[in-house]
């Protein structure tokens, strides 16, 4: 399985191979079937160390990659920038290299920032050192893990034996909300186009830019040789933006993003990254975007709800409908993660390069 890996740092899934993804949801059926067993325990990063630093706060990603790295058989260390140096005015760069000189092999970061991670990355290749480096959050930017754990939630749902990405070519996949500040969107905005299926994005064009049009331009035109143009979002009725095989829609209102959707996926608003006025009030957003039981109708009668997590209940999506096992996988989705990232630990210490 790690034949098709090579990479000791996960920073983005800009440039993932569906080869890779398909390792991942590989990997993390195995470590499932690991954490139902009475032992969940398994030896393979023995005597590694994995440093949790994250500079933003976090319940479940920290959490989640904390028992991940335990049940590695990983040391863990646990960062809080709280009560560290960094009050003392030790730069970021300094943080990562004192764990470095303890003996740490893989970091998983999380900034405030945009390319906080990557440039620690970039760091530890300058030394020459094969830490590996994980992204768990950095700003606007991406958060790898959030996405790969929702591509297995949803994949593991249509196919448990064998969850791979082409099972998502054709659904339909709607995501709902706070687009413009969210890095689950992005990184799911690569995951998602690239399994084939038919992404739509709906929100205020406050949080639904017209930028998103051009998102899902490869890094080259090389590669999956897919090239982007854009045109006007439309409120009233489905149209795609893109003259390449990712399938993004826009929409500025929500029904059409609902009609015979497979997988609604609702962002928390994230206020604290709200810079200016991009909302009236919460009461009308959720007028406009909550997803509600009735609002649903609209959907395929098997749709399934995600949401990162932590929600705004009764704004995203209405309270009742969030603890409904019927629609809801926000449960599913945090017990995926461990799964999701014991499989990334894994695969980035077994990294050849
Ligand atoms: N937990 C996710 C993140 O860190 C989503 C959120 O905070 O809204 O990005």
């Amino acid at each position: 399985m790690t034949d098709t890996w090579n990479r000791h740092h996960v920073l983005s899934l800009a440039d993932f191979t569906p080869d890779e993804y398909d390792t991942v949801l590989q990997t993390a059926n195995s470590f499932r079937e690991v954490l139902s067993r009475r032992t969940k325990k398994v030896p393979t990063l023995q005597g590694q160390v994995v440093a949790n630093l994250f500079f933003e706060s976090s319940t479940r990603t920290r959490s989640s990659f904390e028992l991940a790295a335990k049940r590695l058989s990983a040391d863990t260390l646990n960062f809080a920038p709280g009560s560290s140096s960094l009050t003392k005015g030790e730069t970021i760069l300094d943080t990562a290299k004192t764990y470095l000189a303890m003996g740490t092999d893989m970091m998983v970061i999380r900034h405030r920032e945009a390319g906080v991670p990557q440039a620690i990355a970039n760091e530890m290749d300058r030394l020459g050192v094969k830490v590996g480096v994980l992204n768990a959050g950095d700003g606007q930017h991406e958060h790898p893990s959030q996405a790969l754990l929702d591509l297995f939630t949803i994949t593991t749902l249509l196919d448990p034996n064998q969850p791979q990405l082409s099972l998502l070519k054709d659904k339909k996949i709607a995501i709902v909300g706070d687009i413009l500040h969210s890095r689950v969107a992005r990184s799911n905005l690569w995951s998602l186009t690239a399994s084939g299926a038919e992404v739509h994005l709906a929100g205020p064009p406050t949080l639904v830019p017209q930028l998103f049009a051009d998102f899902v331009k490869e890094p080259t035109d090389e590669g999956l040789g897919l090239k982007a143009s854009s045109k006007q979002p439309d409120s009233s009725s489905s149209l795609n933006p893109l003259a390449f095989s990712r399938k993004l829609f826009l929409h500025w209102s929500l029904e059409p993003a609902l009609r015979n959707a497979d997988f609604v996926m609702t962002l928390r608003l994230q206020k604290e990254r709200m810079t200016s006025h991009l909302l009236p009030s919460l009461r009308e957003y959720h007028q406009q975007f909550g997803i509600t039981r009735d609002r649903l109708k609209l959907c395929n009668p098997d749709v399934k709800l995600l949401h990162p997590g932590p929600v705004n209940r009764g704004v995203e999506i209405s309270s009742d409908l969030m603890d409904d096992p019927q629609f809801s996988l926000i449960s599913q989705q945090v017990t995926s993660g461990v799964a999701v990232r014991m499989a990334l630990l894994y695969l980035m210490g077994s990294s050849k390069v």
